[in-house]
């Protein structure tokens, strides 16, 4: 495991705006604050998703469409720098009228509601690229 102190005094809540992109409007608001690097909660409700499953044989993202109202039951991310840009690295758990969940790498999701904790740490973090899992991950 690799690691860094990080330090950081910049908290914000954040109503996310309704029929708008749910990780868009998180890297917009980290591009206007100047935010380099943050970890971030949220909760709320989405029109629809896209969500991506990382295929650690294929080393490829699968996309799965979801055009049906859901609740954000849990959303955790981070924001750090890819290719120069606030890159919002966003996971959801999403749920179903009947309970029943799907969930993944979050790539899209029109806003019916969402709500955001975000903690933004002083350091910058540049994600690059790493060769066992062919990901863009930090290089701490
Ligand atoms: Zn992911």
């Amino acid at each position: 495991m690799d690691y860094r102190e990080v330090e950081g005094t910049r908290e914000f809540v954040a109503r996310l705006a309704h029929g708008e992109d749910w990780r868009a409007q998180i890297e917009d608001f980290a591009r206007a604050e100047g935010i380099d690097a943050a970890f971030f909660v949220g909760l709320g409700a989405v029109q629809d998703a896209d969500l991506l499953y990382y295929d650690q044989t294929d080393q490829e993202y699968y996309p799965m469409e979801f055009d049906e109202p859901l609740e954000v039951a849990a959303c955790i991310g981070n924001v750090s720098l890819l290719d120069g840009e606030p890159f919002a690295h966003t996971h959801a758990v999403l749920s179903r009228a009947d309970g029943s969940t799907v969930a993944g790498h979050l790539d899209a999701g029109t806003v019916f509601a969402g709500e955001l904790y975000v903690r933004a740490f002083e350091q910058s973090l540049e994600r690059a690229h790493d060769e066992p899992t062919d990901l863009d991950l930090w290089p701490l």
